[in-house]
């Protein structure tokens, strides 16, 4: 079959590689329909975030079953489903918690389309088919008249951004949100999408993009242009937001966030980092109570809630998407400088 191969910095093309096949009983076999471009992608293929090659790409996915093992009776041949990217079992004590991205019975990190973890190779979405173990749990069935394409980014992207805000505003109902965009272009804006929906009185959205930031003001945030003066926005928003977002993930962002976090608030990032150490002001943060959330999302567990919002008409992650790109056109389109890009399967 082709998948789209990672080879290394800018070296990535569609290849034969081996076609997956049902190998257990709970494995079922997905052709990815609609696939997320997730942020990190551009950044793995510009070389910016080093990886191992090579992989197959692509892990915010849709697919349509096409086999089934014996052991999974709740899904059939032709289904819609969403594939969470992390594999998790949703049945050891910490997917049981809630903690989905850190599964027991897997190599910490395992998931489509980043490469091997440990002795597991799930190849990736950007492909002719996908096999998913444990399928009876990994499955998510894709509500009736949700689009793929919609519903593409909601594997990875738009739960990570759900995830930002939705713990923090359950703590403080309402309270305004700050999010800082950047280097996690849709995580940062469906940060702004989910505060929204999940009844922000406001949200304000810092970045020094203008694509992002006129995409802030569709959504119904206050963005705010910050080139030429980061510093002295960490002044004028010092401690004003009980719930904060570094989806900027340069030392600027994070910064700004922080500071702006209101006393015993939550500042909650999206990523380690563009280095693999960063300082933060704990002593500020000690006294003024602040709690700094890192993680990677909790994939499967956030995805729940997200359709939650999808299906009461609260939140339409299709609102981001600013290209629709056939996967023949992804070897180009995985940096094109849209916002958020979805592959539209069109191997024949
Ligand atoms: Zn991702
Ligand atoms: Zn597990």
């Amino acid at each position: 079959m082709r998948g789209l191969v990672f080879r290394g910095p800018m070296q990535l093309s569609w290849e034969e590689v081996p076609t997956p096949e049902i190998v257990e009983p709970r494995d079922a076999l997905v052709r990815p329909v609609a696939v997320a471009r997730c942020d990190l992608d551009p950044a793995i293929a510009l070389g910016l975030y080093p990886m191992p090659a090579p992989f197959v790409m692509g892990h915010e996915m849709v697919g349509e079953v096409t086999a089934v093992g014996d052991e999974v009776p709740n899904v059939s041949v032709g289904d819609l489903v969403i594939v969470p990217f992390q594999l998790s079992c949703t049945r050891c004590g910490t997917c049981r918690r809630g903690r989905t991205n850190a599964c027991e019975q897997v190599a910490p990190g395992t998931a489509f389309g980043l490469g091997p973890h440990g002795d597991v190779d799930l190849g990736g979405a950007l492909a002719d088919v996908v096999r998913v173990p444990w399928a009876d749990v990994m499955l998510i069935p894709l509500p009736d008249g949700l689009d793929p394409v919609a519903a593409a980014g909601i594997p990875d992207n738009v739960a990570d951004g759900y995830r930002c805000v939705a713990g923090p505003l359950a703590e403080h109902p309402g309270a305004p949100v700050l999010v800082v965009g950047g280097l996690a272009p849709s995580v940062g804006l469906y940060a702004v999408m989910s505060a929204l929906a999940l009844g922000a009185e406001r949200v304000v959205f810092v970045d020094d993009d203008p694509t992002r930031l006129q995409a802030a003001d569709r959504l119904g945030a206050e963005s705010v242009d910050a080139a030429g003066r980061w510093e002295q926005l960490g002044k004028d928003l010092a401690r004003s937001f009980p719930v904060t977002v570094d989806a900027n993930v340069l030392d600027h962002g994070r910064e700004l966030a922080v500071r702006a976090t209101a006393l015993c608030g939550t500042c909650t990032s999206v990523s380690g980092g563009a280095g693999a150490r960063a300082s933060l002001p704990l002593q500020q943060m000690y006294i003024s109570g602040i709690r700094y959330e890192i993680s990677r999302v909790h994939a499967h567990a956030m995805a729940g809630p997200v359709l939650e919002l999808v299906a009461a008409g609260r939140l339409d992650p299709s609102g981001l998407v600013d290209a629709v790109v056939p996967f023949s056109g992804a070897v180009d389109g995985m940096t094109d400088p849209s916002v958020k890009v979805v592959f539209s399967n069109d191997l024949a």
